[in-house]
């Protein structure tokens, strides 16, 4: 029941193979390279199995492959029969395809792409590399020998450096438990991969080499999934530098592609590195399930320069020194045990790092030779406490050192560098499993927008046909989302500015309103700093009237032909810091939120943080506290820590900005003064565009907000009222409880299977959902009078502290839950239902396969289905009673397959 769509491609019972003559006939020559590449690696396959050679001209069996369905074809023939091919695989009822056959063209791959899915064919490649499964002996793959088997699993999209890797690990005795080659033009791409890979039971880690996406939301909705089960660790191919073309403003300017990759992954929970040899080694980190790691590493060492030379690439990471603890060089076994347990006792330091360096001066079987002080290490070091990384350095003179500490699970390198990087891999991964569990809500806490006012201003300005509000138009869009603002107001003569700025109060702002002049303070060239289109610090009506004509005059001489609206009037802002919040729109990854030092040399300084929305409270002080400016908001020159509240909830603001209005393409609020007495913005620049018009405007983002609109309150027979809503990461306990208490009979009938609990990473599959392929109601009833407080999961007890609780999270116990899952068609939907065994006969299950297929209605599916157990005769009358129509199940008589037109 759980076994996944791409099992027939991954774990396959059988398999029909088109390329050419058989091995059995060495006589005659394969068709093409990859076909000789299949036949050497297919000679090592476990006896018996099921394997056929096949032709494209063969019809005569055909009849009998297609009733016994194989799973798998391989195809390696040339170029211009995999389409002939591809065919019979979809007459032979195959489940899924594997194409080998290089250099096919991007418009041949389309085709193969529309035969494979005309047929409900999975299809891998063409121009992939193939497939190993180490565990199960399959080599379907032209990368050469089978790797060995072991608990990584990992994913390329380039297959010249899956050959490079394979061969790296094979010599540093890497093991895998799957290795997929994507190349360009594969159907099954990276996200689906992530999905089989997150759910197989043989993959401790994945690693994914990457080069590219096309859907976002696909690719976000896999990662997060997969990073919530299983430490998902990412190689990310060009870093290009910032800068989109079109930016019409500052923070769309400074934020590059990479960045936003950067963040999205960060996001993902997954940790990002560089070389691939990090790859492994990071991955070999988080596989010894260390307690969650800070940033604050102690070095403990025998010698200064290597030392030096961690902290100083620590910095740069960083990550901060939490001591120094320089043993000298005559430093022996006794006194890195001393040293070490000293700093792991110490709860100012989040990770150890040992390192050795070899003194030659001494004999190597002393006490301080790197054997004697591994061995005294290795007693007393434990895999699952404070991290503790070793840096035994010297080629082969501390390779045994390094051996033996690495076979009892202790990471250990032989450059302080490459020391430094593993625990910042270590750090970053809970750090950024903590970003993972965010379900941030579409709306900020607080007064409703004035999204109707927000929708007219802009309409009114793409009517125009213009794109860039005006400062007074942006504020006012700020304004209509609750961003407080200077007011601001335009004044068409110095008479007009005067009477504005005596209302306004003294001192005022003046600033020239022109189309054509976009960074007002510095419109004018010549020599800076008076050559501003911005007057500060204007003090009554006679400075009004002067300082009016000289900036007009300014301006008309230095920009004759700049169309110039008039004179903007705002009262000055008290003196604070200035920061910039911008957003702009990547492509393929929607809008992203940024925040960074702002005022006129926002491009000089160029501090950007970066993080996708939807935000909420504990992403926008994680936004901040990855700013440079953080620094800035601390206590600075005698002036006190700045609140950072008021912060926040701008930047929520303007998250819910993005989800709300579809239009919005980029903005700077630059700058945001902040000062003691809260934030305001004194200019604004939003840019606006009719694309994605018609759209929602959350169904632009990589990340759908926490969907409302579907929380309820029933009443249930019998007088009891549960709370319906949709589910979230913080329901895990609950679930969990719910599946605990569940009678044996209750849970085979859900799981087929006879587990006593959810294992883990099923639970976060169940839990953490994209909202968008998958929905999940849960109902929620009050706590039972006797219930003990639920316990933390025991392997979960290891992660980082809760951030705070999702603000639907009420306390109770959830009673029931239905889901729907889209199928790969993305057409049709398969749900699922649980209702806790009080509850059942209540009307509870009915209610809530209503409201699901309520959801899979609104979100325009043909077709809701699902399997039922043969025996569950409760569950198949409650779908007749449905209108679901209950059918035999070809697959396995001991289901019964019902299905319902929506
Ligand atoms: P630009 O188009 O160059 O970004 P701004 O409107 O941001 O022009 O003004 C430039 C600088 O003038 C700001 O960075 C800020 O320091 C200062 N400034 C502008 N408006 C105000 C105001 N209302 N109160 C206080 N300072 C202001
Ligand atoms: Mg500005």
């Amino acid at each position: 029941m759980d076994r996944h769509y791409l099992s027939p491609l991954f774990n396959p019972g059988s398999v029909v193979v088109f390329a050419g003559p058989s091995a059995a006939d060495p006589d005659r020559e394969p068709p093409t390279p990859e076909a000789r590449a299949l036949r050497h690696a297919l000679n090592d396959l476990p006896p018996g199995f099921a394997l056929r050679w096949l032709d494209i001209g063969t019809s005569g069996t055909l009849a009998d492959l297609a009733a016994s369905r194989v799973d798998l074809a391989v195809i390696a023939l040339p170029p211009e029969q995999v389409g002939d091919a591809l065919e019979v695989v979809g007459r032979i009822r195959a489940r899924a395809a594997l194409v080998l056959s290089s250099g096919l063209p991007p418009t041949q791959c389309a085709e193969l792409q529309k035969t494979a899915q005309h047929h409900g064919v999975h299809l891998l490649g063409p121009n992939s590399l193939g497939l190993q499964r180490p565990g199960l002996k399959l080599n379907l793959s032209t990368l050469g020998p089978l790797a060995a088997a072991g608990p990584l699993a990992l994913v390329s999209q380039s297959g010249a450096l899956t050959a490079a890797m394979l061969d790296w690990a094979q010599h540093h005795a890497v093991g895998f438990s799957a290795v997929v080659s994507l190349g360009p033009n594969t159907a099954v791409e990276l996200p689906q991969v992530l999905d089989f890979l997150a759910a197989d039971a043989g993959t401790q880690s994945i690693l994914v080499y990457m080069e590219g996406i096309r859907d976002a939301r696909r690719f976000m909705s896999a990662l997060r999934v997969a990073a919530y089960s299983k430490p998902v660790v990412v190689m990310k191919a060009g870093r290009q530098a910032a800068g989109s073309k079109v930016a019409v403003t500052h923070s769309a300017s400074m934020v590059g592609s990479d960045d936003v990759f950067e963040a999205a992954l960060r996001r993902a929970g997954v940790v990002r590195v560089r070389q691939f040899t990090q790859l492994f080694s990071a991955a070999q980190c988080l596989a010894s399930r260390f307690r969650p790691a800070g940033e604050r590493l102690a070095i403990v060492t025998n010698g200064g320069g290597p030392a030096v030379l961690a902290a100083d690439w620590a910095d740069m990471l960083g990550l901060s020194i939490a001591k120094v603890d320089d043993l000298g060089e005559q430093a022996g076994a006794e006194a890195y045990v001393q040293a070490m347990q000293a700093a792991v006792a110490d709860r100012s330091v989040d990770g150890v790092l040992l390192i050795h360096s070899p003194k030659f001066s001494v004999e190597p079987l002393t006490q301080t030779g790197a054997d004697a002080v591994a061995a005294a290490v290795g007693k007393v070091f434990s895999p699952t406490a404070k991290p503790v990384i070793g840096c035994w350095m010297g080629e082969a003179s501390a390779r045994p050192a390094r051996e033996h500490l690495a076979a009892l699970q202790m990471p250990v390198f032989r450059t302080p560098e490459a020391a430094v990087d593993a625990f910042n891999s270590i750090a970053s991964y809970y750090r950024n499993q903590q970003l993972l569990q965010q379900t941030p809500p579409t709306m900020s806490e607080g007064a409703a927008p004035d999204t109707e006012g927000a929708q007219l201003l802009i309409e009114s300005v793409l009517a125009e046909r213009r794109q860039v509000l005006t400062e007074i138009e942006s504020k006012a869009l700020l304004a209509a989302f609750h961003i407080p603002v200077t007011r601001t107001m335009l004044a068409r003569s110095a008479t007009e500015a005067m009477l504005i700025a005596s209302q306004l109060g003294y001192p005022v702002v003046l600033k020239v309103d022109s189309p054509d002049i976009t960074h007002k303070s510095d419109a004018i060239g010549g020599d800076a700093g008076s050559a501003s289109a911005v007057e500060l610090d204007v003090q009554s009506a006679a400075q009004v009237r002067d300082r009016y004509q000289q900036l007009l005059q300014r301006v008309t001489r230095a920009r004759p032909d700049a169309r110039i609206n008039g004179i903007s009037v705002q009262p000055m802002a008290d003196r604070g810091r200035e920061v910039y919040v911008g957003v702009a729109s990547d492509e393929p990854f929607g809008p992203v939120i940024s925040f960074g030092a702002g005022g006129t040399m926002i491009e000089l300084i160029a501090d950007r943080a970066i993080e996708l929305p939807p935000l909420n409270a504990f992403l926008a002080r994680r936004l901040i506290e990855r700013s440079r400016a953080a620094e800035l908001l601390r206590a600075w020159r005698g002036a006190p820590a700045v609140d950072l509240g008021p912060l926040e909830r701008v930047l929520l603001r303007v998250s819910e900005m993005v989800c709300l209005l579809p239009q919005l393409q980029q903005m700077d609020i630059n700058p945001l003064i902040v000062s003691a007495n809260g934030v305001v913005a004194v200019d604004a620049r939003i840019v606006v565009s009719e694309r994605g018009g018609s759209r929602e405007g959350s169904s632009r983002l990589a990340i759908l907000p926490y969907p409302d609109g579907h929380d309820h309150e029933w009443q249930l027979k019998g007088g009891d009222r549960v709370t319906v809503r949709p589910i979230h990461p913080d329901d895990a306990e609950m679930l969990q409880a719910l599946v605990r208490g569940l009678s044996a009979e209750s849970r085979y009938f859900r799981f087929a299977s006879a587990m006593a609990e959810l294992p883990l990473r099923m639970l976060a599959r169940f839990t953490l959902i994209d909202y968008d392929r998958e929905m999940a109601l849960v109902a929620v009833a009050a706590p039972r009078e006797t219930e003990p407080a639920p316990t933390a999961l025991a392997a979960k007890a290891a992660d980082p502290p809760p951030p705070p609780a999702h603000p639907n999270a009420a306390p109770g116990r959830i009673v029931g839950v239905s889901r729907i899952i889209t199928n790969p068609d993305g057409r049709s939907c398969e749900f699922s239902l649980l209702v806790a065994d009080d509850h059942a006969g209540r009307g509870l299950g009915s209610r809530l396969m209503l409201s699901i297929i309520e959801v899979a209605r609104s979100k325009g599916l043909a077709e809701i289905m699902g399997l039922v157990l043969s025996n569950n005769a409760a569950m198949l009358r409650l779908m007749a009673s449905l209108g679901f129509k209950v059918a035999r199940y070809a697959e396995d008589p001991d289901f019964r397959i019902v299905t319902k037109a929506l």
